[in-house]
C-alpha cells in the first residue's frame, strides 16, 4: 500500500465536511472488496488490500469536490458501483478513496428504444421503470438486483439476452456516456460510441462514467424452463440449435452438464440425478417451437414458469456466475475458468474438452451472440481446485485446444485479456485521468508521465 497517501486521503472529511463519508475501517474494508474470492489466486494475492476511506456522493457537484481534492492531494480513487465485479476490479491496491456510486442512481427517460441513467442505478431498478414504457435492458448479469449500469459498462460483460443482443460491447449496444475527468477542476465530457466504448471493460481506470444511455429492448413476457437429458451430447447439440434458431426468441440458455445440476440445491426438485440440464427464458410464443426441438433431442421439461409466477425465485439467478456462486456453497473447494469457443467449431470443442477433463472440469456454457453476431458460447467451467499450477495448465488446454481464455484469476486488466487492451483505451485516459490516479495498478499499459527531478507516483 501506498502510506503516503493515508494521511492526505483521511483528512477530505475536513476539507469537505457536508459529504457522506465512511471512516469506520470496519466499513471501508467492506467497501474496499468485491467477489475476487472466487478465485483462490485473487484470495490470496488481493487479502489485505483495502482503502483508506469512503464516500457515497449524491449528485455530480458532490463528485466533482471529491474527484478535484483527490487530484489535488494525489490521492487513488477507485470507482465503486455494487462491487460484485470478480476480478478485484473494485478493490483498491494503493488505499486512498473508494468512489461509492451507488447513491448515484437517478432514472433518466427511455424514448426511441434507448434510455438514460445515472451510472449508480441498479439494473433491476432501471428495467423497473423501464418496462412500464415498454422497454427493457438489453442484458442483465445474473448479478442484476444488486449490480449498477456503470459497474456493469466499467468490469462486465453482458449476460441474459446476449444471446440476442451480443455482449454490452456489440455495436449499437451503447449509445453514449457522460464522464467526469480527475483533475482539479474535474471537467465533464459527453462521449458517443464508438469512442465511449474507449471506456468499457477498463475496470474504471480511464474516467468516471456519471451517466449511460444505451439502446433497449421491447418489453415482452418472458417464460422460464428447465430442460433435462440423459445425455450430454443431446443437451448440449438441442442447447446449441436453440441458441442458434432464428425465429425462437430467447433471452437466456444456459446448459449445465453433469455433475454440476448436482450443486444446484435449491433447484434439486427440478434436476432428476445425474441429469444434464439447460436452463432457458424465452417468449411465450416461442414455447412450443423450443418444445419440439426438445422432442427432437430427447429431452423433457420439469419445470416452467412465466416470470411473473416465478416472483422472487428467477433462473436467471442459477446461471452465468451465479451457477458457480450457488456451486460454491455446496464445495468450498471450487473455482471456476471463462473460456471462449470459436463459433464454428464450439459443439466439437466443448465435446474434445468434455472427453479429457470430465470430472475435474464441469461443463457450464452460456449461449450467445457474438460481438460480430454469431451463434457461439462461452465457459464459465467449474473446477475442483487442487493447485494454482494446475489451474493453469487447465487453461493452457484449452487454449491448445483453440478456446480463448479470459483469466479470471488475474487483476490486472490485460492478463484478463490475453495480454491486449486497445491503445487507444489507454491514451484516452491520459484525457481524463493525467496524473493515473483511478484504480492504479489495474492497467499495466499505462506509464504515467514524469516531470524531471520527481519520483514517479506509486504503481501506475
Ligand atoms: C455471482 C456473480 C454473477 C455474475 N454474473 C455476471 C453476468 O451474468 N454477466 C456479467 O457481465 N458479469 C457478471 N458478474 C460480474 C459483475 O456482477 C458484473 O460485472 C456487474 O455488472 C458489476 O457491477 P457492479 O455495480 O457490482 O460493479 P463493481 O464491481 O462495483 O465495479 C466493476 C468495475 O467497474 C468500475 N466502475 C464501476 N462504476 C463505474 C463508473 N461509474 N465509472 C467508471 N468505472 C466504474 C469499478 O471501478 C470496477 O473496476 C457476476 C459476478 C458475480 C459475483
Amino acid at each position: 500500500m501506498n502510506t503516503s497517501t493515508l494521511p492526505r486521503a483521511t483528512h477530505l472529511p475536513n476539507e469537505l465536511p457536508g459529504l457522506d463519508w465512511v471512516t469506520d475501517a470496519a466499513r471501508v474494508a467492506r467497501l474496499s472488496q468485491d467477489f475476487a474470492w472466487f478465485s483462490p489466486v485473487l484470495k490470496r494475492q488481493l487479502a489485505d488490500k483495502t482503502a483508506d476511506i469512503a464516500v457515497r456522493p449524491r449528485s455530480e457537484a458532490e463528485i466533482a469536490a471529491v474527484v478535484g481534492a483527490c487530484a489535488r492531494h494525489a490521492i487513488p480513487i477507485t470507482v465503486r458501483g455494487s462491487g460484485t465485479g470478480n476480478y478485484g476490479q473494485a478493490i483498491p491496491l494503493h488505499g486512498g478513496l473508494i468512489l461509492d456510486l451507488s447513491a448515484y442512481s437517478g432514472f433518466g427517460w427511455v424514448r426511441g428504444g434507448a434510455g438514460r441513467a445515472q451510472a449508480g442505478i441498479r439494473l433491476a431498478d432501471f428495467d423497473r421503470q423501464a418496462r412500464p414504457l415498454g422497454c427493457e435492458l438489453r442484458w442483465l448479469p445474473s448479478t442484476f438486483r444488486s449490480a449498477t449500469l456503470g459497474g456493469l459498462f466499467g468490469g462486465g460483460f453482458g449476460g441474459a439476452g446476449s444471446i440476442t443482443y451480443g455482449p454490452v460491447a456489440a455495436p449499437g449496444n451503447v449509445l453514449g456516456l457522460r464522464v467526469m475527468t480527475v483533475e482539479p477542476e474535474p471537467q465533464i465530457v459527453e462521449l458517443r460510441a464508438p469512442e465511449a466504448m474507449l471506456l468499457h471493460h477498463t475496470y474504471g481506470t480511464n474516467g468516471i462514467v456519471l451517466e449511460l444511455e444505451v439502446a433497449l429492448a421491447p418489453v415482452l413476457e418472458w417464460v422460464e424452463s428447465i430442460a433435462v437429458f440423459e445425455a450430454f451430447d443431446a443437451a448440449l447439440e438441442f442447447s446449441s440449435a436453440l441458441a442458434s434458431g432464428p425465429g425462437l426468441v430467447k433471452k437466456e440458455v444456459c446448459f449445465l452438464g453433469a455433475p454440476v445440476p448436482a450443486h444446484l440445491g435449491p433447484l434439486a426438485e427440478y434436476l432428476p440425478e445425474g441429469c444434464h440440464a439447460v436452463l432457458i427464458v424465452m417468449a411465450e410464443a416461442s414455447q412450443p417451437g423450443m418444445e419440439n426441438l426438445l422432442a427432437d433431442f430427447g429431452g423433457r421439461i420439469t419445470y416452467r414458469k412465466t416470470t411473473a409466477e416465478s416472483g422472487s425465485r428467477t433462473l436467471l439467478e442459477y446461471t452465468w456466475n451465479h451457477t458457480t456462486l450457488v456451486a460454491m456453497k455446496t464445495d468450498r473447494n471450487l473455482t471456476y475458468i471463462q473460456s471462449g469457443f470459436e463459433p464454428a467449431r464450439h459443439v466439437e470443442q466443448v465435446k474434445a474438452l468434455e472427453a479429457l477433463l470430465a470430472g475435474e472440469v464441469m461443463m457450464h456454457l452460456e449461449f450467445l451472440r457474438t460481438k460480430e453476431g454469431r451463434v457461439n458460447c462461452s465457459g464459465l467451467q467449474l473446477i475442483r481446485f487442487s493447485s494454482e499450477a494446475r489451474l493453469d495448465e487447465i487453461m493452457q488446454i484449452h487454449r491448445d485446444h483453440g478456446v480463448a481464455i479470459n483469466n479470471p484469476h488475474a487483476f490486472i486488466l490485460e492478463d484478463g485479456k490475453q495480454g491486449q487492451l486497445d491503445p487507444a483505451a489507454v491514451a484516452i485516459r491520459r484525457r481524463f485521468d493525467p496524473q493515473g490516479l483511478l484504480n492504479p495498478g489495474k492497467m499495466r499499459s499505462w506509464k504515467p508521465l514524469t516531470p524531471p527531478g520527481t519520483s514517479p507516483r506509486a504503481s501506475c
